[in-house]
Order: structure tokens, then C-alpha cells, then sequence
């Protein structure tokens, strides 16, 4: 590898975890099967106690974690994405 700037062959590279939050979501087949018959279910004898569950519990959310190859020049201090 070779430095992009500067044609330096004095460059390292850097594995970068980059992690992102996501919401969790009930897919189309939850909704078909089990969602709609839940919800009145729900609804009909716990609309009260979802509630307060809905605003105690804490939002549900994936992680989502990427690597990515980060190379660094020591001529110049470029540093880009492999
Ligand atoms: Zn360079």
C-alpha cells in the first residue's frame, strides 16, 4: 500500500470499529401472525399497564458494528479509507 498523497510506502493500517444505533422494529410477519391479536389483546385488557410500561421502559435499540481498514501515512499524516 502506498500513501495516495504523496506516494509514501510508509503507512500502517488501523482496523476502526465504528458502531451505530439502531431502533428495533417488529417486522411485517410479527404483525401479521402475532402484532394485530396482541394489540387487542393488549389494548383490551392492558391498555393501563402498557402504558406505564411504555414510558418506564427504556427504548429497545440494536447495535450495529462495522470494521473498516483505516490506513495512516507517517510521511504526510494522510490517513484514508482502505
Ligand atoms: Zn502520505
Amino acid at each position: 500500500m502506498t500513501c495516495p498523497k504523496c506516494h509514501s510506502t510508509n503507512v500502517t493500517a488501523q482496523i476502526v470499529t465504528e458502531s451505530e444505533l439502531k431502533n428495533a422494529h417488529h417486522n411485517v410477519f410479527w404483525w401479521l401472525f402475532i402484532g394485530w391479536w396482541w394489540m387487542i389483546i393488549k389494548w383490551v385488557f392492558l391498555t393501563i399497564p402498557a402504558l406505564i410500561i411504555k414510558i418506564f421502559s427504556p427504548k429497545r435499540q440494536k447495535l450495529k458494528q462495522t470494521q473498516t481498514t483505516m490506513w495512516v501515512c507517517h510521511q504526510c499524516g494522510h490517513n484514508w479509507r482502505a
